[in-house]
């Protein structure tokens, strides 16, 4: 998607350690008309695919994820990143996803009520980078015995695991923007899943 491309270059910044900093529209201040745009072809790419539940992760994913659900007409639901008090007994699914960029170990949790069996589920996120928090977030639709239909992402970090693994799996993969190396501090992209 050229617009996400153009405000990579425009306002990412590139640490040391390949982490691209998006915080001016993403991450911590989050540009609604882009979100809405993302969410334009998120639309038009997954909406032949029958998606009854749109997942994320907290916090980044949400924003973009509640904009696809509106689209397509269905509820989004966030993993949690720690248990709340309200999810009681063995009533969740869990999975434990390790972030690259914080360097911790969540339990990410949903509850067992609002993903079920018949469900197909979209789920959306921020960055690919090893494919952490969408492994964790496919095994929870795993363990609820539902379908994994498709997966958007807005940035993808090719250079990184996650994409080639996810790939191997056979899940359908919309990456809004693909980054192929920040090396030296230069952003160099591959084709975006959209433009394909
Ligand atoms: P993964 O689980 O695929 O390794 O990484 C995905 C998660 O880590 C995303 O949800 C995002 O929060 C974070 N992440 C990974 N790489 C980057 C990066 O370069 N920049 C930012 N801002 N977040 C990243």
């Amino acid at each position: 998607m050229k617009l996400l491309e153009k405000m990579v270059i425009s306002d990412g910044k590139v640490y040391d350690n390949n982490v691209l900093k998006v915080d001016s529209f993403l991450n911590h201040q989050i540009d609604p008309k882009l979100m809405n745009e993302m969410a334009k072809v998120f639309y038009s790419y997954f909406k032949e695919k029958g998606i009854t539940k749109v997942l994320t992760i907290e916090a980044s994913g949400i924003a973009p994820a509640i904009l696809v659900s509106y689209l397509l007409e269905v509820p989004m639901v966030f993993a949690k990143k720690s248990k709340p008090s309200t999810i009681t007994g063995d009533n969740f699914y869990s999975s434990s996803v390790y972030s690259y960029t914080k360097n911790i170990t969540s339990n990410i949790i949903v509850s067992k009520d609002y993903i079920s069996k018949n469900d197909n589920v979209l789920i959306i996120d921020d960055f690919l980078a090893n494919g952490e928090a969408v492994r964790g977030l496919v095994e929870i639709v795993d363990k609820a015995e539902a379908n994994v239909s498709g997966i958007g992402i807005l940035v993808e970090k090719s250079f990184q695991k996650g994409r080639l693994e996810l790939e191997k799996s056979g899940f359908d993969i919309c990456s809004l923007c693909r980054i192929a190396s920040l090396e030296k501090g230069k952003v160099i992209f591959n084709k975006a899943d959209d433009e394909k």
